[in-house]
This record gives C-alpha cells, structure tokens and sequence, in this order.
C-alpha cells in the first residue's frame, strides 16, 4: 500500500526543505520508493532531488504543448535514489487560479498512471496556510490520508498550523484524512519544543519530530543536494532519517481540534510572544 502524505505549512517554514529530505532519508536510510508531487506554483519542491535538473511543471507543458503532451516522460523526472519528482507548477502570474493547476496536475498523474503501486510514499509538497479551493485538494478529495504540519515556535506558524487544523476538521469526516503530527522545523526561539509540544497536545495530535535548524542544510542546497546525499554521516542527516523512521512507524492519526482564537492567545502569551 502505498501512504500518500500532504505536507502543510506557512510559506518559507521549510516544507520544501523539509520534504526532500525526509524523502532522501526514507530513500537512502530505509529503502523506500519515494514520488514527491510539488503542489506550489513556485515548482521547488524537487531540485534537492533532482540536483539542479531542470523539471517542466506539468502546468507549463500543459499550457504549451497541449494535455495530450503530458506524458510521464516529459514531467517526471528520476532522481537520488530512484525518488520520483514531478512539480505542478502554475498559471502565468496574475493570471488565473493556482489551485486549479494543482487539481489538474493531480488528476492528470493518475490518469497517466503516475502513482504505482510499488511506491511506499508520495508526498504532496503544498503551498502554505491556504486551506482552499485547489491546496485543499489533496485532503479535500482523499488524495492524500495523512497530513504533517510543518511549523515551528513562531507564531505565525502556529497560526498558520491551527487554520490548516480547521481546513483539515472540514474535510476529515467526507474524505478520511488525518493528522499524523506536527514536524517542529525549529528557528531557534526560546522555549520552542515546549511550546509545540503544550500546542500539539491541546489540539490532540503529537510533534512527531523536532528538526534542529543547522547551517548544512543550506550547504546541501547551495550543492542542490539533499543533507542525506551532501553528507550522510552529518548530525542533520540522522535527524531526518529519524523523522522518517517516525513517519514510517507512525500510528497516532487524528482529527485535530483547532484552537479558538482566545485559546491560541492566552498560549502566545503564556509563552512571551506576545510582546
Ligand atoms: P517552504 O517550502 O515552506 O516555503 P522552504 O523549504 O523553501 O520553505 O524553506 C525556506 C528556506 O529555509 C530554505 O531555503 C532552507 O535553506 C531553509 N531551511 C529550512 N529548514 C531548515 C533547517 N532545518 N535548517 C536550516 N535551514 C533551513
Ligand atoms: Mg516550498
């Protein structure tokens, strides 16, 4: 059976990061065969993977060779470790709905058969705090089971995870998703794992895994490199492959309850973020 995981979070919070490593640890650590969908119309979800190589989003090829031009060899690349990568890409600026580009390019990989059945994950890499119209699509219509939040001791990212707690609450009953847990991409703020961890619990998920910020992985991506193929004896690289190894084994899925506004405060404030 192949786990199909939706990545959220605010933008810039490290899901990109967060996901192709996660990825490259799955693929090199514990033999898994991994397919990584971008969802973000910035297409930059898979250049870790693919080191540089250039991808052709499916909404480009779409837009200038026609559907019958998106075939899987033309918008899905192979990179480290077998990892399978494809980018949805967008509209043209300005022009258009971005959610769309996501639900076509969705529809369009299962209909070319994208989606093996060897494969052990697919992650849908996808754009932010949005939880509507297209972004919700991959919870929405039970493309995906699983959700992870990414987020870290700041409080616009937790903001950002409680909304994507309520889109998710929306859709949770019609279409079987579930949190599986919070991923903690840490920014160095005071009392950050205390934080998410009093956060997680009082919206009855977990934080499956507290990522330390550490300078590699901008050495890694400066080598359009994964952490895991940069340097895989580095402290950072245990850390994702222990964050696979807890997604893997992961059996704590939820539907989340978000916090209401007030609750959400007075938790800022207890943690002196507030000022
Ligand atoms: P998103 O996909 O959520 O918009 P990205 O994954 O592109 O965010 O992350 C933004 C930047 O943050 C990346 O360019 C990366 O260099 C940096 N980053 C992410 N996670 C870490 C980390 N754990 N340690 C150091 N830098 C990180
Ligand atoms: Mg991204």
């Amino acid at each position: 059976m192949t786990r199909k995981v939706a990545i959220y979070g605010k933008g810039g919070i490290g899901k990109s990061t967060t996901t192709q490593n996660t990825a490259a640890a799955l693929a090199h650590y514990h033999n898994k065969h991994v397919f990584i969908h971008g969802c973000d119309p910035k297409a930059d979800s898979t250049r870790l993977i693919l080191g540089g190589k250039p991808q052709e989003s499916v909404m480009d090829t779409l837009r200038i060779h026609g559907a019958e031009k998106v075939t899987l060899d033309k918008v899905v690349k192979t990179g480290y470790h077998d990892i399978q990568c494809v980018e949805s890409g967008g509209p043209e600026p300005g022009v258009g709905c971005a959610g769309r580009g996501i639900i076509t390019a969705i529809n369009l990989m299962e209909e070319n058969g994208a989606y093996t059945e060897d494969l052990d994950f697919i992650f849908f890499d996808v754009l932010g705090d949005v939880v509507c119209g297209g972004f919700a699509m991959p919870i929405r219509d039970g493309k995906a089971q699983e959700v992870y939040i990414v987020a870290s001791g700041e409080m616009m990212a937790i903001y950002a995870a409680n909304n994507i707690c309520k889109g998710l609450v929306k859709y949770a009953k019609q279409s079987g998703v579930r949190l599986g847990g919070i991923i903690c991409n840490s920014r160095n703020v005071d009392r950050e794992k205390e934080f998410l961890e009093e956060f997680t619990a009082a919206i009855g998920t977990q934080m499956i895994h507290f990522v330390p910020r550490d300078n590699i992985v901008q050495r890694a991506e400066f080598n359009k490199k994964s952490v895991t193929e940069f340097d895989p004896e580095a402290n950072q690289a245990q850390e994702y492959k222990a964050l696979g190894l807890k997604i893997v084994e992961n059996e704590n899925f939820v539907i989340p309850k978000p916090l209401s506004m007030d609750e959400l405060e007075n938790m800022v404030v207890k943690y002196g973020m507030a000022s």
